[in-house]
């Protein structure tokens, strides 16, 4: 019998990419009570609490649904009480995991070095990574945002190859954007998506820049998902709040072209 946990689908991919993060939300029964709501035959990425994994798992075998995990610690096993590895998220279904997410960035002092440790351990485990990053409002209106980005980049990436830019997405998350209700402008995003883009190209070069996808996160809703599409290094996005809803949630995917 093929183990669907064991295939990976590289996230290569110029379809655009809708991702849920549900953060700490949703007991098991709400998580797939959600999942009978929402269509089976499209393919979106939604990270999941922990604890709901693996029953989603079993649940969309065969669909086009990808789950992940919001977090991992950067060893595969051992003496971390309260943590959870790559080897045992993809045990439990994950196809994909967030790192460096604001929020454990800012809550738990996550610093781009350790961060840069999860995403290898993801990828030897062949969990794909969305990697988060994002500048602070004092860092924009400092004047600081880009020398904040590149470092993040630079710094969370580090040592990445080619190769494991196959299974890499980088999702610009502005913190200001986050949670708020206040959403980059579509020129906002793609101003940094393509300061981004270029810093890509010259690290990695032409074709990892060109064929890494950049989401944008923060606040974004079916309202504002398709002006942010149509800008050109915009290659989907990373939602918290309206992923909840199964109804915003369809219409999210819906808006996608
Ligand atoms: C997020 O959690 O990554 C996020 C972007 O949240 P929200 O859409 O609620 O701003």
């Amino acid at each position: 019998m093929i183990d669907l946990f064991q295939i990976r689908v590289p996230m290569f991919s110029k379809k655009p990419i809708l991702c849920g993060n549900w953060k700490m939300h949703k007991t098991i029964p709400e998580a797939l009570e959600f999942l009978s709501q929402v269509p089976h035959d499209k393919t979106f990425y939604l990270a999941v609490p922990f604890t709901s994994l693996y029953p989603l798992a079993q649940k969309i075998q065969g669909s086009s649904i990808l789950l992940g995990g919001q977090n991992i610690y950067p060893s595969a096993h051992g003496p971390f009480t309260g943590e959870i590895s790559a080897p045992l998220l993809k045990d439990a279904g994950a196809h994909f995991v967030i790192l460096g997410h604001s929020e454990r960035r800012t809550l738990f002092q996550e610093t781009n070095a350790f961060i840069n440790q999860k995403v290898k351990r993801a990828l030897t485990s062949n969990l794909d990574v969305i990697y988060c990053l994002g500048e602070s409002l004092m860092d924009r209106e400092k004047g600081n945002m880009h020398e904040v980005l590149e470092e993040q980049l630079k710094e969370g990436l580090k040592d990445m190859t080619t190769e494991d830019f196959k299974n890499i997405v980088i999702a610009y998350e502005p913190i200001w954007a986050i949670g708020t209700g206040k959403t980059a402008t579509p020129q906002m995003a793609q101003e940094v998506h393509h300061f981004l883009r270029e810093l890509i190209k010259k690290e990695w070069g032409s074709f990892v820049s060109e064929n890494t996808p950049l989401l944008y996160g923060g606040s974004v809703t079916p309202e504002t998902l398709p002006a942010l599409l149509q800008e050109p290094d915009i290659d989907g996005a990373l939602v918290g709040g309206a992923s909840l809803n199964p109804e915003s949630f369809k219409a999210l995917l819906k808006a996608l072209p």
